[in-house]
């Protein structure tokens, strides 16, 4: 049975051992509470302690402890006292009326019973019992639940999370500057202002989470079931810009703002006394550090949080300021040497002059959807590179990597279209790199993409391919061209057996399905050899070319055109 100490419904349990009253009695209140029964008085504190009555019905005479005990020990019980006790019996005599009032029974019910009337009189028990819970629970100023209800919430709020290995934020916000308002306009101001906060906090509040006044002007949200950093770091932001919206109270304006501090479960601690305890210290340190501000209770989430928030701010002004670039690999034709395509590779090099690896920049744009436009500059340009090549007399195709999130956003196909009219570059000239996962969810949408594509002449390939989405059923499904063999098998497949039989199962496959293959990261002249006697003709690796800027494959494609030829003058 869950704990229903806050449920909305009132509780009500009927403790009666003679069967017509017990009837009697359900068919009067059913529909005014959730109904439940016991015949004796051990039964009746077992499901007591379960379903934490508002109201209990109470026969004197049972079997076993009579009604008297019964009442006692409820009120004895610090979580059951507040249920309100209504001896319902034939024992009409005074005496019993009074031992019954003395017991801490609220009311008796004289047996035969009148049901209309004893409807009516558990009704107005019903509706006292909501309004005294109303009031313990909520705040008076403001009308928030109050720290007791926080308390009951978070209880709940955690045991649900440890069941479920999920997160619950607790932010702790304190006005900046309440006390000077408060002393300077006087108490009745200070309360307006409370009540305000207090309307503009529940108003920011998402569905799942409880807003408590906890006294004076510190107020707690409290989250269950968040995802991310991130979206508490967005949600405090919220809240903060919320606050700080100028209030205008009896016609003079207040500027009022907030700290913030979070803790969290798990990652900060698994009790309610500790995780109130660091969002305390977490507001102090965001106070500390000028105010208006939230702060993380944990060092390492804080750091986290701050250092993608930098790389965040670094990669929106690099694409403003047009600082990303385009470099580019070769993919060799280990047979005959010739250079069969290019790969696009972004590259960044912040304002301290710092490299910034795609692996590190690229998850974070996908999180926050930059990936979309910087994607979008590195289509542009690879084909507006790949146009000028062809101008210069390589006719190679270029292949874009082209991430989830962009593949999905719905100008995606648009922006390939415009790309290859804008640059005017033919569509086979362009490759998309996509990863198996593009294609494991939404197969219906992805494959229409990949029709359209095909239908502008792009050509699909499936990057890292085995490290993937485990089902191949896909592979025939869609109109993909070529496999590209992941790095990691190629790195080991000379000193493991089992990368070794994953690449001849790719070839097979391949071959089978009449793809085209690519291996990756290639380093070595033993793996461009082993890769060759396998059957994997085209190699894209250190061993053959880094990823070079435009101007210096310029020179590399010429530089390969004079060794052929050279090489083809010098055969016998
Ligand atoms: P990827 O698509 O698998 O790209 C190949 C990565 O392997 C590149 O790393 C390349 O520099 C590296 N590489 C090439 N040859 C060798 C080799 O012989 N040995 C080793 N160990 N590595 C080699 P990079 O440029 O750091 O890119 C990392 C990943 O970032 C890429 O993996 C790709 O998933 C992503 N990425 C790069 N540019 C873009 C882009 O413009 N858009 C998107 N969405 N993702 C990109
Ligand atoms: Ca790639
Ligand atoms: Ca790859």
């Amino acid at each position: 049975m869950p704990n229903r100490s806050f449920s909305n419904k009132p509780v009500l349990l009927i403790v009666e051992d003679q069967v017509s009253d017990l009837k009697l009695l359900s068919a009067a209140v059913q529909d005014l509470a959730e109904v439940f029964f016991a015949k004796a008085g051990r039964e009746a504190l077992d499901i007591a302690r379960q379903c934490r009555p508002d109201v209990v019905l109470l026969d004197i005479e049972m079997p076993g402890l009579s009604g008297f005990e019964v009442c006692r020990m409820l009120k004895a019980d610090p979580e059951l006292l507040h249920a309100a006790v209504i001896f319902v019996s034939a024992h009409t005599k005074t005496s019993n009326e009074l031992l019954a009032l003395e017991c801490g029974g609220v009311d008796f019910i004289k047996k035969p019973l009148n049901v209309p009337v004893t409807r009516a009189r558990i009704k107005a028990h019903i509706a006292l019992r909501n309004e005294a819970k109303r009031l313990a629970n909520h705040d008076a100023l403001t009308g928030l639940p109050n720290r007791i209800l926080l308390q009951d919430r978070t209880e709940q709020a955690l045991k649900k999370a440890r069941r479920s290995n999920g997160r619950v934020a607790m932010l702790l916000l304190d006005l900046d500057n309440f006390k000077v308002i408060n002393d300077s306009m006087g108490h009745s101001i200070g309360d307006l202002v409370l009540q305000e906060v207090a309307s503009r906090l529940s108003h920011s509040l998402p569905l799942q989470g409880t807003v408590s006044r906890q006294g004076g002007d510190e107020f707690i949200f409290l989250l269950p079931d968040v995802l991310g950093f991130d979206a508490i770091g967005d949600f405090a932001e919220r809240v903060l810009a919320t606050i700080s919206t100028p209030f205008f109270i009896q016609g003079n304006r207040y500027n009022i703002f907030a700290s913030i501090g979070i803790s969290i479960f798990p990652e900060d601690s698994g009790d309610i006394e500790s995780l109130y305890r660091y969002a305390d210290a977490a507001m102090y340190q965001a106070k500390v550090l000028g105010r208006n501000r939230y702060y993380f209770f944990s060092d390492s989430i804080e750091t986290s949080m701050r250092a993608r928030h930098l790389l965040d701010h670094g990669m929106r002004s690099a694409l403003e300021d047009g600082i990303f670039n385009v470099y580019y690999q070769a993919k060799v034709d280990a047979k005959n040497n010739q250079v069969v395509g290019l790969e696009a590779l972004v590259r960044w090099c912040n304002n301290e002059g710092v490299f910034i690896s795609p692996s590190e920049f690229i998850p974070l744009a996908e999180e926050t959807g930059l990936i979309v436009s910087i994607g979008r500059y590195v289509l542009l340009q690879a084909c507006k590179d790949a146009k000028m090549l062809h101008d210069l007399g390589y006719e190679i195709p270029v292949s874009v990597n082209i991430s989830v999130v962009q593949f999905r956003d719905e100008h995606f196909l648009g922006m390939v279209e415009s790309a290859l009219k804008e640059t005017r570059l033919e569509g086979r000239f362009l490759e998309m790199e996509i990863t198996e996962g593009v294609l494991a969810r939404d197969i219906d949408n992805a494959r229409e993409k990949l029709m359209n594509l095909k239908f502008l002449g792009v050509g699909v390939s499936i990057d890292d391919f085995g490290t993937g989405y485990s089902s191949l059923a896909y592979l025939k499904r869609f109109p993909i061209d070529v496999l590209k063999i992941d790095k990691s098998f190629v790195r080991d497949m000379l000193v493991d057996k089992c990368d070794s039989a994953i690449i001849d199962a790719i070839i097979k496959l391949a071959e089978a399905l009449e793809l085209k293959l690519v291996a990756e990261g290639v380093e070595t002249k033993e793996q461009s050899d082993a890769l060759l006697k396998k059957g994997c003709q085209v190699m894209q690796g250190y061993l053959y070319c880094h990823p070079i800027p435009i101007t210096q494959m310029c020179s590399f494609l010429a530089s390969r055109v004079e060794f052929d030829a050279v090489s083809i003058e010098n055969l016998p």
